[in-house]
C-alpha cells in the first residue's frame, strides 16, 4: 500500500490545525489523482475539522456533520466516500478500535490511547526513531498498529467532569 502524503511539508504533527483553503483541497485531491466532487470535499473537510479537534469520528458522525452542509447526502454515500478517501490515503481508517471503524485525518504515523470506559481516543505523537524497524516476515508489512488501552483522566476522576 502506498500512502500518498497529501501535504508534502509535514514537518510537524500540527499539520491540520490551519484552516484548509479551497486551493489546498484542490492540490491534495490532485496529488491523489482524485476527482473533486462536492460530496468528497465535504467529507474530507469534515474529517480534517474533526482531526483539528482531536476527534476520530465514526462514519455515522461524519455523516451527521456533512449533512449540515449537504442535507441530501446519504449515509451510504458517506461510507463509499470514506472508503475512496482512505484508499487514496487522504484519511486513515482505524479498524478494530471500537465497535465501528473510526476515521483519522492525521496522516503522520502516530499511536493511540483509547479509554476503555468512555471510548475517547487520544493521539500520541511518536518520534520516527521510536518506530521499530520492520521485522523479517514472510510477506509484506503494510501497517503498524499500536494501541494503548486504559482509563482516561476524566473517567478516573469523575469530579473533573463537572
Ligand atoms: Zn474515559
Ligand atoms: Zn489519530
Amino acid at each position: 500500500m502506498i500512502m500518498n502524503e497529501p501535504n508534502e511539508k509535514n514537518e510537524n504533527s500540527g499539520t491540520n490545525e490551519r484552516r484548509l483553503t479551497q486551493a489546498d483541497v484542490q492540490r491534495i485531491f490532485q496529488d491523489a489523482g482524485l476527482k473533486m466532487t462536492n460530496q468528497r470535499i465535504a467529507v474530507y473537510r469534515e474529517i480534517v475539522e474533526n482531526c483539528a479537534n482531536r476527534l476520530h469520528p465514526t462514519a455515522e458522525q461524519v455523516y451527521e456533520g456533512v449533512r449540515r452542509n449537504l442535507p441530501a447526502i446519504s449515509l451510504n454515500t458517506v461510507y463509499r466516500t470514506l472508503a475512496t478517501l482512505a484508499e487514496k490515503g487522504l484519511v486513515k481508517r482505524l479498524d478494530k478500535f471500537a465497535s465501528s471503524d473510526l476515521y483519522d485525518g492525521m496522516l503522520l504515523d502516530h499511536w493511540h490511547f483509547i479509554c476503555t470506559r468512555c471510548g475517547t481516543i487520544q493521539d500520541i505523537s511518536v518520534e520516527e526513531s521510536v518506530f521499530p524497524g520492520a521485522p523479517k516476515v514472510r510477506g509484506q508489512i503494510e501497517e503498524l498498529v499500536v494501541q494503548f488501552r486504559g482509563i482516561c483522566d476524566k473517567c478516573r476522576s469523575p469530579a473533573l467532569n463537572s
